[in-house]
């Protein structure tokens, strides 16, 4: 059991069996991307370790960039997605693949696709570390999933309990 800020978190996905699959996820996308160059945009600050490790994992050409976007208020989604996307590059026919931690509700992600789709990639794929599908509202192709998770909040590996956390090296989900 570990403490974060004021709540308690139990063991959940140990750092080898994460890096294990983010592995393979790379591998796959070395595999899906042959012949192109695809660009990681990371959506900060949850995915930066995830990124990291994804990016290490894959063996063929490609560029990374960082955007930021934020709907969550300490444990409970607002349902509200502030957008501060801050890509200064063109995406004009890039393959892009969005680097995210988690999928919750989806709302954050949905956002996030509409307004890189006006952008005009050539294409988009959504790569995430984890995936909540029960509590997933909208329709969503995602590509790349390290893993599916109940709903239940987690930390660690990046994510964050109100700032805190995110240098846990494995992937702890909240105790009640
Ligand atoms: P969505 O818009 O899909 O509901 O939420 C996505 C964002 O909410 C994620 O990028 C992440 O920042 C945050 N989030 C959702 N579930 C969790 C969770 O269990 N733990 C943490 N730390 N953040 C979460």
């Amino acid at each position: 059991m570990v403490t974060v800020k004021d709540k308690s978190f139990r063991p959940f996905i140990e750092q080898i069996d994460i890096e294990r699959r983010i592995a393979e996820l790379g591998e796959q996308i070395s595999k899906d991307y042959i012949g192109r160059q695809p660009l990681l945009v990371v959506v900060l600050n949850g995915a930066f370790l995830f990124a990291a490790e994804l990016m290490k994992g894959i063996n063929i050409p490609c560029e990374i960039t960082f955007v930021r976007v934020s709907s969550y208020e300490k444990t409970a989604s607002t349902g509200q997605v502030r957008s501060l996307l801050s890509l200064t590059e063109s995406i004009e026919n890039r393959d892009l693949i969005i680097v995210e931690d988690i999928v919750d509700t989806g709302l954050t992600m949905t956002e996030l696709l509409g307004q890189l789709t006006a952008r005009r990639p050539n294409s988009i794929e959504i790569a995430t570390l984890l995936h909540k599908p029960e509590a997933t509202r909208v329709p969503l192709k995602l590509r790349y999933v390290g893993f599916e998770i109940e709903n239940k909040f987690v930390v660690g590996y990046g994510l964050d309990y109100d700032g805190l956390g995110r240098n846990l090296a494995g992937i702890y989900q909240l105790h009640v």
